[in-house]
């Protein structure tokens, strides 16, 4: 049989055999390019389809074309532009550019610093100008000019950057300081477990050597009391002693609920600045910055397009973006204005569209071509394994569930294991491209179907 041929006959035989979402992501754009002595190479376009079909279909591929042609023996599988793709504009993202935009982005285990928020990469306008320019000023002296610096304003509008920024900053440029990074949430479990393990101490110790504090949505310290007045101690020691401390919430402090009032005015007697929603040209600003980071492209108009269409939240900019640029590369298509109409359609045009807990899974199943009871018990099958972490990962993003929902979803497992699943997958994505794609499809399915 010649290659075309054969190799539609076989496409036609494996698409009976998985899902069409899945069919459509790893088979699009193949074609076999050779057969020699038994092997017959396929063409792919980009070395994640390279990955998932020598990984997941490998066997079945193989068992297809050995059924057609009996000679066949072996497949391999090699990375190129298949004569579809001439067809169509060049698109501009084809070679793997992981290596180049991920090699800088491991977080410091001692200061909990992730070198990618930068001064450098925040995009300033006059939504976030104040907050900014005072986040410059006490990077360059700390302690010394604005304390505490108390940064506020709803999610996704760059606080958790400007506070890492700032840490990032001052390391590079005093190189002695001793800095650390920690949410609130993290802050009141070691709280909790100093108690426990009777190492308040050093608990204590530890804090009050920082010559530099960063503590992020201390919204979450508000009812915790225990944990407020540990925090009071420490404030007041490092404040005492011109040690720089700088906090984010998600509201001013005098809006945070069950904070004790001497936390709140030590946090009004310093600087309180707010970050408040992005105007158009910043967000066309920021849609542009992150495409060059990662080196991607897009027509202006589909920059226009997404920066009108999500106008209140920086972190579904990003991600609306990350969408496009993964789509570009793996359907190795270029993204134009139409292309992007119809990818978010469905996902800006009725903003409380349906996500439930069950179409998650539901996604989660069929992009890893699991079972769904595979993932809802406890098997410890590594394949098993990461798909579910990601399954809870993504219920809490997507639909901010409570780690105690998650668990009991999940064969009724320990809120423990969903915090657990929930970290794991937060600090992968950071220095796991594959992982973070993989993320970003799975989200478009979920966005889409
Ligand atoms: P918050 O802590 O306020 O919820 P983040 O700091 O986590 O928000 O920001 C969400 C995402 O948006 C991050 O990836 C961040 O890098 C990006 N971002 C936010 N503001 C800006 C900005 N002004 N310029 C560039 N990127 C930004
Ligand atoms: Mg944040």
């Amino acid at each position: 049989m010649i290659n075309e041929e054969l190799w539609q006959a076989v496409l036609a035989q494996i698409q009976l055999n998985i899902s069409q979402a899945n069919f459509s992501t790893w088979f699009k754009n193949t074609e076999i390019t050779s057969q020699k002595g038994g092997k017959v190479t396929v063409l792919v376009p980009n070395s994640f389809a390279k990955e998932w079909l020598e990984n997941k279909y490998n066997k079945n591929i193989l068992k297809v074309l050995h059924d057609m042609d009996g000679n066949i023996k072996d497949v391999d599988y090699s990375v190129g532009k298949t004569k579809l793709a001439i067809f169509k504009k060049e698109p501009e993202i084809l070679e793997e550019t992981n290596q180049l935009d991920f090699q800088e982005l491991k977080v410091n285990k001692d200061t909990n610093l992730n070198p990618k928020y930068t001064f450098d990469s925040f995009v300033v306008g006059p939504f976030n100008e104040l907050p900014h320019a005072a986040s410059i000023a006490v990077s360059q002296k700390p302690g010394l000019v604005y304390n505490p610096l108390f940064i506020y304003g709803g999610v996704g509008l760059g606080k958790t950057h400007l506070l890492q920024a700032i840490g990032n900053e001052i390391s590079k440029t005093l190189k002695k300081k001793k800095i650390v990074y920690i949410s609130s949430e993290k802050f009141a479990s070691e709280v909790v477990s100093a108690i426990r393990n009777h190492t308040m101490e050093a608990f204590k110790e530890k804090y009050r050597a920082m010559d530099v504090l960063i503590l992020d949505d201390i919204q979450f310290l508000a009812g915790k009391e225990k944990t407020q007045e540990e925090f009071f101690h420490v404030f007041n020691v490092l404040y005492e002693n011109n040690k720089q401390i700088i906090l984010s919430s998600d509201r001013p402090p005098k809006a945070i609920n069950s904070l004790a009032e001497r936390l709140r005015s030590r946090f009004e007697g310093g600087m309180i600045a707010d970050v408040s929603s992005p105007d158009i040209e910043t967000r066309m600003a920021i849609l542009k910055t992150k495409a060059q980071e990662k080196n991607a492209d897009f027509p202006d108009e589909v920059y226009q397009y997404i920066a009108f269409s999500i106008q209140k939240n920086i972190r579904e900019l990003e991600g609306a973006l990350n969408r496009l640029i993964v789509h570009q590369k793996i359907s190795n298509q270029k993204v134009d204005l139409e292309l992007t109409k119809t990818l978010f359609k469905s996902l800006l045009s009725s903003p409380n569209r349906v996500i439930t807990p069950k179409k998650i899974v539901q996604c989660v199943v069929e992009f890893y071509d699991l079972k769904e009871r595979d993932l809802l018990t406890s098997s410890r099958k590594k394949e098993i394994v990461k798909p579910r972490q990601i399954a809870m990962y993504l219920l809490r993003e997507e639909l901010k569930s409570s780690f105690p929902f998650i668990g009991r979803k999940f064969n009724g497992k320990d809120h423990t294991t969903a915090i657990h699943s929930y970290k794991k997958i937060c600090r992968c994505v950071q220095t796991d491209k594959r992982l973070e794609e993989e993320i970003e499809l799975i989200k478009e399915r979920i966005h889409t179907s």
